[in-house]
């Protein structure tokens, strides 16, 4: 390997020593502490796709564990001007993850779209959020110069699940089947499988056991 070109390299950039002393232009924000009046102020965006297993309260949700899973997100934050004239924070976030749920017909795990896109509006404290709780359609957030937003992300996705989720077509429901030998004469009987389907909704767990 040849040595890089060090004359090339070091060839002052036009300029360099003017811009040296000006402020950095480039911010860092932390999604686990985010400063929320310098993110809005600054018009910022964050983004990732982060590992299901990130989410703790999320997982204790799942059918399944889901290593492989991404909660995707996308968070950006802007100023508007309030009732009183001053800016105001806010905060549009939208959020995706498929994870596998307990279907509630037949107790295996159903791949499930969860879907957040929710604007915020940042308040001083909880004593304002909960007095304009009522009259705003936006959902309130307490500002904070280390507001956790991977939290709030995992919030929206928990609100997100549904109360009966469920495939749209059960899969066979072998494992109901007690032995081999009940798997083997309910296939010789050969039953209608919508018929088996009904059954199968109006059966209680109780009693499938
Ligand atoms: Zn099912």
């Amino acid at each position: 390997m040849r040595e890089p070109l060090k004359t090339l390299r070091h060839v002052p950039r036009r300029g360099n020593a003017r811009r040296a002393r000006l402020p950095r232009m480039k911010r860092e924000f932390a999604p686990e502490r985010l400063n929320v009046p310098g993110f809005t102020a600054a018009a910022a965006t964050l983004e990732a796709a982060d590992p299901v297993p990130d989410y703790e309260r999320l997982v204790a949700e799942l059918a399944i564990p889901a290593p492989d899973a991404l909660v995707r997100w996308v968070a950006h934050g802007e100023e508007r001007p309030g009732a009183d004239g001053k800016a105001t924070p806010w905060l549009h976030l939208e959020a995706e993850a498929v994870v596998p749920l307990v279907c509630q017909r037949c107790l295996s795990p159903v791949d499930s779209l969860l879907s957040v896109d929710r604007w915020f509006r940042f308040v001083a404290d909880e004593a304002t959020a909960e007095a304009q709780d009522e009259e705003s359609e936006e959902d309130l957030l307490v500002v904070s110069r280390d507001f956790d937003l991977h939290a709030l992300i995992e919030d929206e996705l928990l609100m997100e699940i549904p109360v009966m989720p469920a495939h749209d077509v059960c899969p066979t429901p072998v494992q109901l089947s007690s032995s081999d030998e009940d798997f083997k004469a309910a296939e010789e009987a050969k039953p209608n499988p919508f018929a088996v389907l009904g059954a199968l909704r109006s059966r209680k767990p109780e009693e499938g056991k």
